[in-house]
């Protein structure tokens, strides 16, 4: 109820897109009743959470931020959602996002902006992006209208945001969480994960969504491991590798102190700091916007009028006139951005040149983290290059808002875990992320150094 209060309150957020207070009040009576009657209580009993619009629910109107999913309401509920109603968690709402995850501010929703619950203290009174593209879970989860939410991450959007609105976030492993039931952005990169107020709630709500599932052939046949009670915030024998090549050009100030910052409290807690090189970090940028649209404007192809949401039936008008006009009227223009350069890429003529020229980049990109983690446990670099911009700030410039995602892609198109958790605040008085990158499988080690920064 307090939860539910706190969304009344804030509407001028635009944090969620619908509520669904019963279904969170139904979780709670449930845990209420179990502790009443001496059962043993499940590890999420009773707990709100917010879902990001992307998870389809069964019952509840999902649409990805997008209008070609107006009037979308699945008859199924995703494998993450499902697997966290079965630890007795309960859901407040769908929060707000970019379309179909395509964003780093939030302003590519088709239900309007997300705006962060901060602000600069030096005046400028301009409202802030909440990262993107879980931006509705990081405002929600900043702003305490949820304890918890679920993000998903293809090249940075649990991180991003989290780093935005000073809260923590933590993409697992590839093929940790199911992506069965979560609407497809670009599939070989898609992971679920939990956006949280500190290091442990996000042990809980990823032990509760991983798992192995069948319904997804990209999912990893293991055990979920016992993050919680892993927990430790000591570093000592543990090497933290620093990447040189992340110290990009015109780096701010800001964020290299705030990353010196970090290298001091990881020492303090007992980590060795080691420099590490990670020769292809620079191509990693333009191998996710050529990979992810690919895969973007072939998931896509399924928005046609005839299967989900919005269908536009000009009198008169044949097949190909109903694709092209529900198409042209339900996808935003970054949408219809992705889907041209991903069509491009994928064309006859320039799928060499493009899009095996990318893969080729990722496996050596992979390679590079791999030759890393022979001297380091973990890596910690920024998780941004910069604190939160002012809305409409990057909104006409695609690649200002792309060079945003410059140290949480290449992670992503290796499949490591990688967390973000927040490292104080700059001169404006906004937060900013430090990001923890792992081996492959161990979400504990990054759990584990987000909790010594913490
Ligand atoms: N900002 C990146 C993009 O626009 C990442 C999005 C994401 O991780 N879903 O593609």
């Amino acid at each position: 109820e307090a939860f539910n209060a706190n969304i009344a309150a804030a509407k001028a957020l635009n944090a969620f897109l619908v509520e669904t207070p019963e279904h969170a009040l139904a979780a709670a009576r449930a845990a209420d009743a179990a502790r009443a009657a001496g059962e043993e209580l499940k590890p999420l009993a009773g707990v709100s959470i917010g879902m990001k619009d992307l998870f389809c629910t069964a019952g509840v109107a999902t649409t990805a931020a997008s209008h070609i999913l107006e009037g979308f309401t699945p008859t199924y509920e995703s494998t993450v959602s499902q697997n966290l109603w079965d630890a007795g968690a309960g859901m407040l709402g769908k929060l707000n996002m970019d379309q179909f995850a395509m964003g780093s501010s939030n302003e590519t929703s088709a239900f309007g902006n997300v705006i962060s619950p901060w602000r600069r203290k030096d005046g400028g009174n301009a409202p802030l992006a909440p990262g993107g593209s879980s931006g509705g879970s990081s405002a929600a989860v900043a702003a305490r209208l949820c304890p918890g939410a679920t993000g998903t991450d293809t090249g940075g959007s649990i991180r991003q945001p989290a780093a935005f609105t000073g809260i923590s976030g933590i993409k697992p492993t590839y093929g940790r969480c199911s992506r069965w039931g979560t609407i497809a952005f670009a599939s070989s990169l898609d992971q679920a994960g939990p956006m949280a107020r500190d290091v442990r709630d996000c042990a809980i709500m990823l032990e509760a969504m991983a798992g192995f599932d069948a319904k997804d052939s990209t999912s990893l046949k293991l055990d979920v491991p016992r993050w919680e009670a892993g927990l430790s915030p000591s570093m000592a024998g543990k090497r933290v590798g620093i990447p040189k090549e992340y110290r990009v050009d015109g780096m701010p100030a800001e964020i290299e102190a705030l990353w010196q910052r970090g290298i001091a409290w990881l020492k303090d807690a007992g980590a060795e700091i080691v420099d590490v090189s990670l020769p292809h970090t620079k191509y990693a940028l333009p191998a996710y916007y050529i990979i992810a649209p690919a895969e973007a404007s072939s998931n896509l192809a399924r928005y046609d009028g005839v299967r989900y949401g919005l269908r536009d039936l000009p009198q008169g008008a044949g097949l190909q006139d109903m694709y092209a006009a529900t198409r042209a009227d339900g996808f935003g223009s970054e949408v219809k951005r992705r889907i041209m350069i991903g069509t491009y890429v994928l064309s006859a003529g320039f799928y060499d040149a493009y899009y095996t020229q990318a893969q080729k980049v990722r496996t050596l990109i992979a390679r590079d983290f791999q030759a890393a983690f022979e001297t380091c446990d973990v890596l910690l670099t920024p998780t941004a290059p910069s604190a939160a911009f002012a809305l409409g700030e990057k909104s006409a410039d695609p690649i200002a808002m792309y060079l945003n995602d410059v140290f949480t892609v290449p992670s992503s198109l290796a499949g490591l875990p990688a967390m973000s958790v927040p490292g104080g605040l700059d001169e404006a008085g906004l937060p900013l992320g430090l990001q923890i990158i792992g081996k492959p499988l161990d979400e504990q080690g990054v759990l584990n150094a987000g909790l010594a920064i913490e």
